[in-house]
């Protein structure tokens, strides 16, 4: 599944980049969104995850939140996370995701850019408020903020809202030597563009990844597989290569 080649290039790298989508998440029981026929783990996406839809219903939004946040906290990081966790002991490592899980950091990976917010943060609508709140189940739908009184909301980036942390992405993918691209259809941009980018700027491409994926249109290596099964053997490889040295 991994190719000496790869081995080789992972020797030569210092600076490596993780840029990861649902998919890595989705072994940890967390659904993706893509192929649920429109449909979000029951609900429709523009309803539960949009600023139209936060001010149209939300305590519809809330409890759509309510719901991923039970299923997210009984959820644990997986391999894949945790090889991209131990890397750190070799490399100088960077994630860029855009899952709001927060699996990465629970894995013990240092280095994270959450382009998409986190589902444990909330944030005021009117002022800058801004706190981690961990309740599952929430209580009171919808919460309010303890300082103005006005809606809390998720602090998640909902469609149609910049990204964050866009430039500071940006930065670190131009100055990599290698960019992984794990879990991710690549379709939503401008993130997408990010693995493009680094490769651009010098950076060998892998897309890991079981499904096809405009990725591998100029990734240097694809690996179709699930992201467990392609970080432990990439990792396994990597110790033997190593030990080696
Ligand atoms: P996505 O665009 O990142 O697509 C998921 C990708 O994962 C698909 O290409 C699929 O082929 C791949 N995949 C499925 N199982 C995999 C596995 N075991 N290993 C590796 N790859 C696998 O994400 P999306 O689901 O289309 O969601 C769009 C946005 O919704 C995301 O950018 C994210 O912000 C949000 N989202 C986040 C989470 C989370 O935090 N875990 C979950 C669902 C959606
Ligand atoms: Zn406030």
């Amino acid at each position: 599944m991994i190719p000496n080649a790869l081995v080789k290039e992972f020797r030569k790298a210092k600076n490596i980049v993780a840029f990861t989508g649902a998919g890595i998440s989705a072994e940890s029981g967390i659904p993706t969104f893509r192929g649920s026929g429109g449909l979000w783990e029951g609900y429709r996406v523009e309803e539960v995850a949009s600023p139209d839809g936060f001010n149209t219903n939300p305590v519809l939004v809330w409890k759509f939140y309510d719901e991923r946040r039970k299923n997210i906290f009984k959820a644990v990081p997986n391999t894949a996370h945790t090889v991209l966790a131990k890397l750190e002991n070799y490399y100088n490592v960077w994630i860029i995701t855009q899952n709001i899980d927060g699996l990465h950091i629970r894995a013990g990976s240092t280095n994270v850019i959450e382009l998409h917010g986190n589902i444990w943060r909330v944030r005021c609508t009117s002022c800058n408020y801004k706190d981690i709140n961990e309740d599952v189940p929430l209580k009171d739908l919808p919460p309010k903020c303890p300082e103005c009184g006005s809606l809390l909301r998720p602090d998640v980036v909902w469609f149609g809202e910049p990204v964050y942390d866009l430039e500071k992405a940006f930065h670190v993918a131009e100055n990599c030597d290698i960019m992984m691209v794990i879990g991710t259809s690549a379709q939503v941009y401008p993130a997408a563009y990010l693995p493009l980018y680094a490769k651009q700027h010098g950076a060998i491409v892998i897309n890991i990844n079981p499904e096809r994926t405009p990725v591998d249109d100029y990734a240097d290596f694809s690996i179709h597989a699930k992201a467990t099964e392609a970080l432990s053997s990439l990792y396994q490889k990597l110790q033997e290569a190593f030990q080696e040295e």
